[in-house]
C-alpha cells in the first residue's frame, strides 16, 4: 500500500510546479529574474508550444512570423529530424531555454537547448537553436533569426536574385547565377524563382545564420551548402556567388517526386548544367569543361584505364584522386554521369532528361541509371568502356 504521505508530497510537487514553473522546460533562476513576470509566463507557454509542434512535425502556420513563414517551417522541420536523428528507444531529449533577451520593439531572441540522455548518464548537449520571438497584435510568433542577423547587409539586385552581402560583391559571378536561373526554369518549363541569395563564409555561418548555434551532426562541417530552402532562400558555398548546382536540384525537385529522383541523373547534371557544387583551393568553382580537361590528361597518362569502373566508384567519393589538387570533393563518376546525360539532351532532349531524372533507384542507383542508359543510348556495361571513351574524346 502507497503511504499517504506519498500522494500528499506529489500534490504539493504538482502545485509547486503549477505555480513557479508552469513552463514545461526548465531555465536558470536568472534569466527568470531578467524577464517581465507577465511576459514570461506567455513567452514560456509559446515556446513549450513552439518545441512540442516541432516534436510532433505538425507545425501550425499560426505561430510563424508571417514575413518569413516559409523559411521558418522549413527550418523547424529540420530541427524535427535532427531531434528523430539523436533520439531512440533508448534516448530520452529534453529541452532547456538557455537564453532570453529583448532586440528591439516586441522582438526577442531566445535560445533553446537540446540534451539527449540515456537513464542515469549525464545529459550531452546536441543542439542549440535561436529563434525570433515577435508580438505583433498580442500574438506571439517565431521565425529564424536570419531577418535580424542580415538587416543591415548590403543588398543588390541581380536579375531574379537579390544578393545580401557584407562587403564585396563579385557581379560576373552573380550574373552567370541569374542566367542560369533563366535558363533552368525555360528548360524544366516553370516560372523563374525569385531568390533571396546570403554570401557567408562557410557552412558553419550559415548554420548560426539560420539559427543552430551548435549542431552535434555538424562539427567541423566547413564546406557544405544547404540547397535552396522555403522556396526562396539560398547561400552562398564558401562566399562563391554561383552556387547553381544545387539550384538544379532546386528546379529538378519541382517536377520529379523524391522517391522516384536517381542521384546519378541528378549530380551529373548537377556539374553539366550548374557546376561542382566545391570551391577549388582558389575559391572559385569547378566546371565541366575544367573537370573533363583534366580527365582527359588522365586518360591520357593511363591509356588502359577502365572508366566504367571509374564511374561507378567514384559517384559518392572519390578515391581516383584525379582532382586531389583542385579540391578534395569532386567526384569523377559524377564528371562521366555528366557527359552521358549531356549526350542525351543532344539526342533526346528535355523529354530524355525527364526520363533519366526519374528512373528512381532500386535497387540502387547506378543499376537503373545503366539500364536507362541502355534503352535511351545503346551504352550498357559491355561496350561502356568504348563508348564512353569516345564520348570524352568529343570535348576536345
Ligand atoms: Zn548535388
Amino acid at each position: 500500500m502507497i503511504p499517504k504521505i506519498f500522494f500528499t508530497f506529489i500534490f504539493h510537487i504538482a502545485l509547486f510546479n503549477s505555480v513557479n514553473f508552469a513552463q514545461k522546460m526548465d531555465c536558470s533562476d536568472v534569466l527568470l529574474e531578467s524577464l517581465d513576470k507577465e511576459f514570461q509566463q506567455e513567452l514560456f507557454t509559446s515556446l513549450d508550444s513552439l518545441v512540442e509542434q516541432i516534436r510532433r512535425n505538425q507545425i501550425s502556420e499560426k505561430i510563424l512570423w508571417q514575413k518569413e513563414s516559409k523559411l521558418s517551417k522549413t527550418i523547424f522541420e529540420e530541427v524535427h529530424s535532427y531531434e528523430k536523428s539523436f533520439k531512440d528507444s533508448t534516448y530520452i531529449i529534453s529541452n532547456s531555454i538557455l537564453n532570453c533577451y529583448p532586440i528591439g520593439k516586441d522582438r526577442h531572441l531566445c535560445q533553446i537547448a537540446y540534451y539527449r540522455q540515456k537513464e542515469y548518464n549525464s545529459k550531452s548537449l546536441q543542439l542549440l537553436l535561436s529563434v525570433l520571438v515577435h508580438k505583433e497584435n498580442g500574438i506571439l510568433t517565431f521565425s529564424t533569426p536570419l531577418n535580424y542577423y542580415t538587416d543591415s547587409w548590403n543588398k543588390q539586385q541581380v536579375g531574379s536574385i537579390e544578393y545580401y552581402y557584407r562587403d564585396t560583391i563579385r557581379i560576373d559571378r552573380a550574373e552567370k547565377f541569374a542566367q542560369k536561373n533563366i535558363l533552368f526554369a525555360s528548360r524544366f518549363k516553370k516560372p523563374v524563382q525569385s531568390l533571396h541569395y546570403f554570401m557567408v563564409e562557410n557552412y558553419q555561418e550559415l548554420l548560426r545564420l539560420l539559427g543552430f548555434d551548435f549542431n552535434a551532426k555538424s562539427i567541423g562541417k566547413l564546406r557544405d551548402g544547404f540547397g535552396v530552402l522555403g522556396d526562396d532562400v539560398i547561400f552562398s558555398i564558401m562566399n562563391n556567388e554561383d552556387f547553381s548546382h544545387d539550384l538544379f536540384h532546386y528546379y529538378s525537385e519541382t517536377i520529379h517526386k523524391w522517391s522516384v529522383r536517381n542521384w546519378v541523373t541528378e549530380e551529373g547534371l548537377a556539374y553539366s548544367w550548374g557546376n561542382a557544387y566545391y570551391t577549388r583551393k582558389d575559391g572559385e568553382i569547378a566546371e565541366q569543361k575544367e573537370l573533363v580537361e583534366i580527365l582527359q590528361k588522365y586518360m591520357d597518362q593511363n591509356p588502359n584505364v577502365d572508366l566504367l569502373s571509374l564511374f561507378e566508384n567514384n559517384i559518392w567519393t572519390d578515391r581516383s584522386g584525379i582532382y586531389e589538387h583542385l579540391a578534395p570533393d569532386y567526384q569523377v563518376g559524377r564528371l562521366i554521369s555528366s557527359l552521358i546525360c549531356d549526350e542525351v539532351d543532344k539526342r533526346h532532349g528535355m523529354e530524355g532528361i525527364n526520363i533519366l531524372l526519374k528512373i528512381g533507384s532500386k535497387p540502387n542507383h547506378i543499376e537503373p541509371f545503366l539500364q536507362s542508359i541502355d534503352d535511351l543510348l545503346g551504352i550498357n556495361r559491355s561496350n561502356f568502356n568504348e563508348r564512353v571513351y569516345r564520348l570524352i574524346e568529343n570535348y576536345r
